[in-house]
């Protein structure tokens, strides 16, 4: 039997909704207005794209967004002085900045995100909100593995108790994943470019997790039959041909859920990125 598909758009809709609704409830009661700001740096046509993209998404939901666009010349202090008057900025309760960085100051890259005031780091990415999830405490989360637990969530794909594998082990994706899952009880195996027998032990995932930048380099003889795998790669393999790290055809044959590419996790990270910028203008509401 097919696997059950599961939609990105379905899903992100949720969230859009609920941060709709927060936000709603912030201007009424609190008179703010959620802010992002998203600083792009040079004109890497990819990042433009993803920048309109999350611009437009503040629109849908009426939240404030400003787009700092400065040259590709940049010097790391001309972006740090940036970062600096934003983090004092009242209007501006999420702060990001747009990778990759122009080459001259791609090697200062986590100098610069670690300015963002971490109550204002709606990309979970500042040592201080890392340190948080390591330790289980509230904090922004990365937007892609925080949308990935949210979506299995509601599609009430059961974590407790059960062995979840992520294959890959970056800042942005695995590593928070790991910890994600951690917390709600799952048994988390980390699997990256040294593991040894990785089929051996994807083969035992209840819920298996691909975010390796590798096209459709999970096969139907990795996957347990009945698991759930979650798509997070984002490969172009032609100009308009995206596909993830999975071989949907052939896994969605053995799953018993799987998300597509497009359409699956690419949908869910604007959409989380809304509720981070909600629930940190929450935050500084409350304060
Ligand atoms: P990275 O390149 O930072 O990490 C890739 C990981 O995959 C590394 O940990 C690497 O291991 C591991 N890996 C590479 N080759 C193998 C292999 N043969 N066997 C096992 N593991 C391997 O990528 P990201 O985490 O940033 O992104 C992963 C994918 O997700 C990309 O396709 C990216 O475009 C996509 N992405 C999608 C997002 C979305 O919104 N849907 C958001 C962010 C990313 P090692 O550490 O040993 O090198």
């Amino acid at each position: 039997m097919s696997a059950r598909i599961l939609e990105g758009k379905v899903f992100a809709q949720q969230f859009k909704e609920d941060a709709g609704r927060r936000a709603a409830v912030l201007r009424e009661k609190y008179g703010v207005n959620p802010g992002l700001a998203v600083i792009i740096v040079g004109s890497n046509p990819a990042s433009q794209v993803y920048v309109r993209n999350k611009n437009k998404a503040c629109e849908e939901l009426g939240i404030y967004s400003e787009v700092v666009e400065m040259p590709e010349t940049t010097t790391k202090q001309e972006l740090i002085a940036k970062i600096d008057e934003l983090n004092l900025d009242r209007r501006i309760h999420g702060i990001l900045v747009q990778l990759p960085l122009p080459a001259q100051i791609a090697k200062d890259e986590a100098e610069i995100l670690n300015r963002i005031d971490p109550a204002k780091d709606v990309d979970g990415f500042h040592p201080v909100n890392v340190g948080r999830l390591v330790t289980g405490e509230d904090g922004l989360v990365p937007c892609t593995p925080a949308g990935c637990i949210r979506m299995l969530e509601l599609a009430d794909i059961p974590l407790d108790g059960k062995r979840a594998v992520v294959i890959g082990r970056s800042n942005i994706v695995g590593k928070p994943m790991l910890h994600l899952l951690l917390g709600k009880n799952a048994t988390v195996t980390i699997c990256h470019s040294h593991t040894e027998n990785l089929a051996e032990i994807t083969r035992e995932a209840d819920v298996l997790v691909a975010a390796i930048g590798k096209p459709n380099f999970v096969t139907a003889d990795m996957v347990k039959p009945g698991a759930t795998v979650i798509d997070v790669g984002i490969n172009r393999i032609a100009p308009k041909k995206l596909v993830g790290d999975v071989d949907f055809a052939a896994v969605k044959e053995v799953a018993g859920a799987i998300t597509p590419v497009p359409g699956g996790v690419g949908l869910l990270t604007v959409a989380m990125l809304m509720q981070n910028v909600v629930k940190a203008a929450e935050t500084a509401a409350c304060k």
